[in-house]
Order: structure tokens, then C-alpha cells, then sequence
């Protein structure tokens, strides 16, 4: 096996670790007691700030708690929280600037672009703040809790997602979805990428995986963003294919590539 599969094969590990510990976290750290539905609205915006928090504090431990001995994440700290605030500096590379300058302009003028773009990740693992290179960055996480998110909250997370990767050399970034809309979701990334607010390498978009965990009860699926990006395209009739989730059968609930032309065209693909 080579150095770049391996490498590849650790980050897979690590999406399946995350939602190991989605699912280590119990029942009552995904809802708050502050906070109810009251004609299909949520009340207590405060509240869902606190909840992201108190999450990613259990998520943090659980993490800690499962996988110290694991040898991918050896040498590395756990951090939560940090103070270190990540930001392009002047030597970024020219796609995230760009990517900057295109947000820019789409924002009025009195907000404050530096403070908005600049970020304190929710959750990372690595080895020193001050190494940037991929072997001692592991793992970066950005979550949403909030299911009333706006547009701008998510254009965020997706701008900071993609420093991670490309000027931090993050191994692995991961966007963390609870109780998020996952169509709303995918709808917003699209609109990102079609607008061209990433200017990137797309090859630095399979080290990027977005989680949606509907809610407690519900199964996480994980997403490589490169797949979402640059989908195969159907042998038969040429289409971009999709990800799907069997409904019947044997292999009801696994993921599998369907042609978007369903049902028209048939054609289906494993994923992997
Ligand atoms: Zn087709």
C-alpha cells in the first residue's frame, strides 16, 4: 500500500470514529430543556447557541474517551475551544483570497468580513499550533446545531472548511450537521460552488466530509465532498449520478450511486 492510500484509509477511519461518538453521545445532549417547538417554530435562539456548545463539550470527552489509544491520532493533542483563531494569512494561497474577495462583495457594507471569516473551531486533534503540516493536523471540526441556520451561517462554515484543508493541512475537516435539513443543505452547497465562491484545488476536496445526523435516533451519513462535487456520470445515458439510500430489499438503508434521470434510467453503481 502506498503512503497516499494509507494516508486516505486513516481519514476514512476517521469519519467512521466521529460517528462512532455521534453515537456514544447520549439522548439528552441533543436536545435542550430551554427550548420547545411552539407552532412548528423553535423558541429560544440563545438557547441553541448553548446547545452546540454543551454538544461538542460531550463530543469532545466521548472522543477522548474512545479513541486515546488509537495509533493514527498518537503525539496528538485533543483541544476544544482553542483560542487560536484561524484565519488565510498574507502568504494564502491565491484560491482562498480569492474565494475571500468573491464572499466580499456579496455582503453590505457594514459587516465586518474579518471578524465574520475568521473562525475558532468547534472541535480539533492535532500536534502543535504553530506545525502546519499534514501529519500533525488530524482532525478539524465545524458543527451546526441550529436547524433555523441562515444562508451566510453556512456559506461560513463551508469558506472555514476549506482553509482547514487547503492552508492548514488539515488531514481530515469535517462538516458536523445536527438537526440540519440535509436537502436545505445540499441545496445552500451547490448554490456556493455555482456561484464560485471556491476557487480551489478540487482534488483538496476529498480530505473535506460532511456528517448529517438528523437526530438522535436517526443514522449519521457521511459525504465526501469530492463525490458531491465530481459525481460519476451514468454509462448509460450520461447523466450526473447521485447518492441514494436503498429503501427495500437486502440492502435497505446502504448508500449507492443511482442515475439523476431515476426513474427513467435505472442505472445504479456501489459506492467505493
Ligand atoms: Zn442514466
Amino acid at each position: 500500500m502506498n503512503d497516499k492510500s494509507s494516508n486516505y484509509n486513516n481519514t476514512i477511519n476517521t469519519v467512521n470514529d466521529v460517528i462512532k461518538v455521534l453515537n456514544e453521545i447520549p439522548s439528552r445532549f441533543y436536545s435542550l430543556t430551554d427550548h420547545f417547538f411552539h407552532d412548528g417554530a423553535i423558541i429560544g435562539g440563545e438557547g441553541l447557541k448553548k446547545l452546540e456548545r454543551r454538544f461538542m463539550i460531550e463530543f469532545s470527552i466521548q472522543f477522548e474517551r474512545l479513541f486515546k489509544n488509537k495509533g493514527y491520532y498518537q503525539k496528538s493533542e485533543y483541544d476544544f475551544e482553542i483560542p487560536k483563531k484561524f484565519m488565510f494569512s498574507d502568504n494564502a494561497n491565491i484560491s482562498i483570497r480569492n474565494t475571500f474577495e468573491k464572499l466580499n462583495s456579496r455582503f453590505s457594507r457594514d459587516v465586518n468580513m474579518l471578524k465574520y471569516f475568521t473562525t475558532e473551531p468547534d472541535f480539533l486533534v492535532h500536534a502543535g499550533q504553530s506545525v502546519t503540516n499534514e501529519e500533525s493536523q488530524k482532525l478539524i471540526i465545524e458543527a451546526k446545531l441550529n436547524p433555523n441556520s441562515n444562508k451566510g451561517e453556512i456559506f461560513k462554515d463551508i469558506f472555514h472548511t476549506f482553509i482547514y484543508s487547503n492552508q492548514y493541512n488539515f488531514k481530515c475537516s469535517i462538516m458536523l450537521l445536527v438537526h440540519i435539513n440535509e436537502k436545505r443543505w445540499l441545496n445552500t452547497f451547490e448554490e456556493y460552488i455555482d456561484k464560485k465562491y471556491y476557487q480551489g484545488e478540487l482534488d483538496n476536496t476529498k480530505k473535506i466530509f460532511v456528517i448529517f445526523k438528523a437526530s438522535y435516533e436517526d443514522k449519521a451519513l457521511a459525504y465526501n465532498l469530492f463525490d458531491l462535487l465530481s459525481p460519476p456520470i451514468c454509462p448509460k445515458c450520461h447523466k450526473k449520478m447521485v447518492k441514494r439510500i436503498a429503501k427495500n430489499g437486502k440492502n435497505a438503508g446502504n448508500i449507492f450511486w443511482g442515475c439523476s434521470l431515476f426513474p427513467k434510467c435505472k442505472e445504479t453503481k456501489s459506492v467505493n
